[in-house]
């Protein structure tokens, strides 16, 4: 089975335990105002053009799809990631985000990181939300783990449950984004509301899965003690939650923002004495290690 693939890192230390190769697949069904991928968030090929190699020669303005204009503009929305572009350019600056590959090829590229992998690494499938392919997913995990390699799945958790359920008995650990507790702000900030999310975290948390929940904190968006509260209700709600990841707002999706000729978020970056603080708020309410 094919998959759009966006991008394959190895060495990764932030996705999981240990040293992992993660793995991110394309197409999201949410649209948070923060997005640090947002290159990811189209569930097909695309393309990126990076600004600091564009000289505006207005070569790419030959795009079938009328994306680029002759000052090297670029309406990535009307992108249908044909590549004309990318063989065009003089300057490499541009290409495609998004390769379509069988998860027997996702895994051979996997393969020869095995060996730094030991007892607590492996494979990350993240994305994007990765359960838009969800059967492609299913195929990636069990094919890792019958090459002795553990799986850790990051999702934002807004799936079917019927996507989420098999990967049970597959997957180490799951990596489940809580972004904003209150459903009506989850609707504003993300396009959606987090009953799906919510319901299917309870259905995993009631399966046994191993969950760590994923906690991105934007400043003006959800660092309120409302969703602080709510962080901690789900720790004594769930008992058998892991640990809560604090991700704390970063800057890294305006570059990849620029890319697709977007303006950037907005979002200013939290200084170092506020996530402290946010921690500590946070961690004398939930009754699991609060980590960063
Ligand atoms: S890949 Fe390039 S040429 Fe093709 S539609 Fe997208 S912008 Fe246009
Ligand atoms: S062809 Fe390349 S350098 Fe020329 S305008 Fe397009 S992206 Fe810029
Ligand atoms: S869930 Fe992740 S990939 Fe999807 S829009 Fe939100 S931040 Fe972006």
């Amino acid at each position: 089975m094919n998959g759009i693939v966006s991008d394959i890192v190895s060495m990764s230390v932030n996705d999981g335990p240990g040293i992992r190769t993660s793995v991110f697949l394309k197409g999201c069904p949410l649209r948070c105002a923060w997005c640090h991928n947002p290159e990811m968030q189209r569930p097909l090929p695309q393309a990126l053009v990076l600004p600091d190699r564009c000289v505006k020669c207005g070569a790419c303005s030959a795009c079938p799809s009328g994306a680029r204009g002759g000052q090297g503009q670029y309406d990535a929305a009307r992108c249908t990631g044909c590549g004309r572009c990318v063989s065009l350019c003089p300057m490499e600056a541009c290409r495609i985000s998004g390769a379509i590959m069988s998860a027997e090829a996702v895994l051979a590229r996997v393969l020869p990181d095995k060996p730094f992998f030991r007892q607590r690494g492996g494979l990350t499938i993240s994305g994007g939300e990765p359960l838009l392919q969800a059967d492609f997913v299913l195929e990636l995990a069990e094919l890792s783990v019958r090459s002795g390699i553990g799986v850790v799945l990051e999702t934002s958790g807004c799936a079917p449950w019927e996507s989420l359920r098999p990967l049970l008995l597959y997957v180490r650990r799951f990596l489940f984004d809580w972004k904003i507790t209150d459903p009506d702000l989850h609707r504003r900030w993300t396009g959606m509301d987090n009953r799906l999310i919510q319901s299917n975290l309870e259905k995993l948390h009631d399966s046994g899965a191993a969950i760590v929940l994923r906690c991105p904190v934007i400043p003006g968006v959800n660092d309120t003690p409302d969703h602080f509260r709510g962080i901690a209700g789900l720790t004594r709600s769930l008992p058998g939650l892991l640990q809560v990841d604090l991700l704390p707002y970063h800057a890294l999706g305006n570059s990849k923002r620029k890319q697709l000729g977007l303006p950037a978020d907005g979002f200013p970056v939290p200084p170092e004495e506020t996530v402290r603080q946010w921690q500590a708020q946070l961690s004398a309410l939930c009754r699991v290690p609060v980590c960063r």
